[in-house]
């Protein structure tokens, strides 16, 4: 009870809306690369009807209003403020067939909201790739032109183009150029109109071009996670990449939520792998939320669950949670 006690109040005062979150007896710095932000309009009805039903109840309810609440750059703080997160990472997406757009003007205006806390990835359309392409890679260069656009955002089952096709390797060589990460979308995934086949999905078809683009740093969304039949899916895969390849990350987003990994299973057994591989310096937080109120924080605290669980120090705990980011993604370290 004697040691119990401090870290109960330690455990109160993390919280509020104080920056960072507790690890044993530290206080650590929090960033989460991993939000959305848009327009509740702009998402596909099958899309807007599968996130609706995941708000607790009553908010389902209402899922508009809700949805717009936490999706703009005051609400996305406001979840990240919960979270005890100082900083967080908006995604643009372009993904019209599936999970809907969120343009890079979008990010841009969001980030707005204060730019001292957030940063946005850009991304682009490749669904007239033949027409478009020039035009298309001219607009992601143009937007990670602004300082606070510090990545790219691609989902290859969402936007429906193969790992493996080399037509689509000149956003790695535009991403090289501005020193900008690629964050990817790995793993079959739930939502309506995505390709499921493994060209699409399975990370081992991205291993031509992290091998041809050494330049280009590649984070591994999700860890390849199989969000249609809750399973580890290619979570050996996404390690294996990592250990040959110096350029490659590793995200543990979404899997480990309250739904998706009840039992607090997945995400310990995840983290405890990459330790035990000797990946820690390799793996960026992200939550993939706002999704609905309180989910931010949520994720954040299952994610320090896990890392005690896997036995990380608070040092390795530190690198995860926010020191990997900053080194990435080359912007100053948090200090708390
Ligand atoms: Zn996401």
């Amino acid at each position: 009870m004697r040691t119990l006690i401090p870290l109960l109040l330690l455990f109160a005062v993390g919280c509020n809306s104080d920056p960072g979150v507790v690890f044993g007896e530290d206080r650590i710095a929090l960033v989460d690369m991993h939000l959305h932000t848009g327009e509740w309009e702009d998402i596909p009805s099958g899309t807007r009807a599968f996130l609706s039903e995941r708000f607790p109840f009553p908010l389902g309810m209402d899922a508009e209003s809700t949805a717009a609440a936490v999706l703009s750059g005051e609400g996305v703080l406001a979840e990240l403020d919960k979270a005890g997160a100082t900083q967080g990472v908006l995604f643009a997406v372009y993904a019209p067939l599936s999970v809907g757009i969120t343009t890079n003007e979008t990010v841009i205006e969001h980030i707005d909201a204060d730019s001292s806390r957030l940063w946005g990835l850009a991304s682009l359309r490749v669904d007239r790739w033949v027409e478009e392409r020039d035009q298309q890679l001219a607009a992601l260069s143009a937007a990670l032109e602004h300082p606070n656009m510090i990545g790219v955002k691609l989902a290859h089952a969402h936007q429906h183009f193969r790992m493996d096709a080399g037509e689509y390797y000149g956003i790695y060589e535009v991403a090289a150029q501005h020193n900008a990460p690629v964050y990817l979308h790995t793993g079959p995934s739930p939502f309506p109109g995505t390709s499921q086949d493994a060209p699409y999905t399975d990370p081992a078809f991205l291993d031509d071009a992290i091998q041809r683009h050494p330049d280009t740093q590649f984070i591994l969304g999700h860890l390849g996670f199989d969000f249609i039949n809750g399973e580890e899916g290619d979570l050996e895969t996404c390690l294996t990449l990592a250990k040959t390849y110096e350029n490659v990350f590793l995200e543990p987003s979404a899997f480990g939520s309250a739904s998706g990994d009840p039992d607090q299973i997945f995400l310990p057994h995840a983290l405890r792998r990459i330790r035990e591989e000797g990946l820690v310096d390799r793996v960026i937080y992200g939550s993939d939320g706002p999704q609905s109120p309180g989910f931010v924080n949520t994720y954040a605290e299952r994610t320090i669950h896990a890392l005690s669980e896997a036995g990380y120090s608070n040092a390795e705990a530190e690198a995860v949670l926010s020191g990997n980011f900053a080194r990435v993604f080359g912007v100053e370290p948090v200090t708390l």
